[in-house]
């Protein structure tokens, strides 16, 4: 029986030239974005300035993780301790861990069976909860309705926050995702997009929404030498408002991501054509069901989804791992490496049950589709799966 030998956790290398940047910065010592010498800009500054003009927002402050990235937005965006907060469902640690953090009472929405947010529970619960804040979650790439998603928000008055840790470079309908919001986030950590080990972003074409977040971020007052920053007056009574929360990033993860977002749309392509081998290879295997993807959305497809209609996930999960296929199943009791579900959240307390979103994680199997595979690895890594399914059937 075949057997697949690569690791799904093994990025490519960082490019040579990021890499060079990196020994500059290292060789400079001066690796903190605001030390600086006398007219020069640092790394963090002409990352920002440069992320800003990939993503064509206004504004874009560069941070120490997607997580943080994520709990500045929430403040910035003017959440505050004990206010309601509408999120969907599926997401990963992160997401109620940030709004854990700034004390927000998480709404969960529930999701369909095509992992996308839910609209008619999204319209309930807007109405119910009174909910001033949507936090959501592109969770694995998947981009619900946003034309749907953005009306359902202004009529109830709703400040949209998108997390974009799995969109980095994805689009719908000819937006990019993360502009159909107040706020984006983004996360650089290892297995998102761009690759500096921890790290994230911030979008925002709202000028006070920047100069919150540029403050919060731990600026020291020094928010003119940012790269996508507002004008210094936006400061002028932000800044003794709010207060410094220390999630700068630093010259050197900076100096690698630069080198990486020239690169980014080649490799989103890159991504795809794994992503569509997977797809292909899955496609009408009994016991399995691929979502085809909406029309609306080109997204980036950095891992891969699909129902197992099996009667033992568990044993078909097991039996796929032993010939080197490592598959993630949403639908345990228990959350495994990042597979966490609502339930397991229990810092919150008791939530209502969310049927629709059990039911769809119930069978919901997971894979990452690093880059340091090829394309025929991955038909391959179909075959395996494929076999499988047909044992567990
Ligand atoms: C990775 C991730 C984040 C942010 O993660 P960090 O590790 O804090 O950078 C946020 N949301 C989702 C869905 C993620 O997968």
């Amino acid at each position: 029986m075949k057997t697949f030998d690569k690791s799904f956790t093994q990025q490519e290398a960082i490019p040579a030239d990021g890499i060079e940047a990196a020994v500059s910065v290292l060789s400079s010592g001066r690796l903190h974005r605001y030390n600086t010498g006398p007219g020069e800009v640092s790394e963090v500054a002409r990352l920002e300035e440069e992320y800003a003009a990939y993503q064509g927002s206004a504004y874009c402050l560069a941070v120490t993780s997607g997580g943080q990235a994520m709990q500045i937005a929430l403040r910035a965006a003017g959440l505050k301790p004990g206010d309601a907060i509408l999120a969907n469902a599926y997401t990963l640690a992160p997401v109620p861990g940030a709004i854990h953090a700034c004390g927000g009472g998480p709404v969960f929405v529930e999701i369909g069976p095509d992992w996308l947010t839910d609209l008619d529970d999204l319209r309930v619960k807007a109405a119910q909860s009174g909910a001033r804040f949507f936090m959501l979650s592109h969770m694995r790439g998947h981009i619900a309705d946003m034309e749907a998603i953005t009306a359902i928000c202004a009529e109830f008055g709703i400040t949209l926050i998108e997390d974009c840790a799995h969109t980095m470079g994805a689009w719908w309908q000819g937006t990019r995702s993360g502009n159909f919001g107040s706020v984006a986030c983004f996360s650089t950590q290892t297995y998102k997009h761009m690759n500096s080990g921890e790290g994230g972003f911030l979008t925002t074409d709202d000028p006070e929404i920047a100069a919150r977040a540029i403050i919060l971020s731990g600026s020291y007052m020094l928010y003119e030498r940012h790269g996508a920053a507002p004008a210094p007056a936006v400061f002028e009574t932000i800044r003794l408002e709010t207060p410094n929360c220390s999630a700068r990033l630093d010259n050197l993860r900076a100096a690698i991501l630069r080198a990486q977002l020239g690169q980014l749309d080649e490799n989103c392509a890159r991504w795809n054509a794994r992503y569509q081998a997977l797809e292909a290879g899955l496609r009408g295997v009994n016991g399995l069901r691929v979502v085809e993807r909406p029309q609306h959305e080109a997204y980036v497809g950095s891992s891969f989804q699909f129902h197992a209609n099996v009667a033992d996930i568990p044993g078909f999960v097991s039996a796929c791992g032993r010939r080197g296929v490592e598959l993630k199943w949403f639908g345990a009791a228990d959350p495994v490496a990042f597979t966490s579900r609502y339930d397991s959240w229990q810092y919150f307390g008791d939530m209502p049950p969310l049927p629709k979103t059990l039911k769809a994680l119930a069978t919901t199997v997971d894979l990452r589709v690093p880059l340091t595979f090829s394309v025929e690895d991955c038909a391959e890594i179909a075959v395996i799966i494929a076999e499988e399914a047909a044992v567990a059937a």
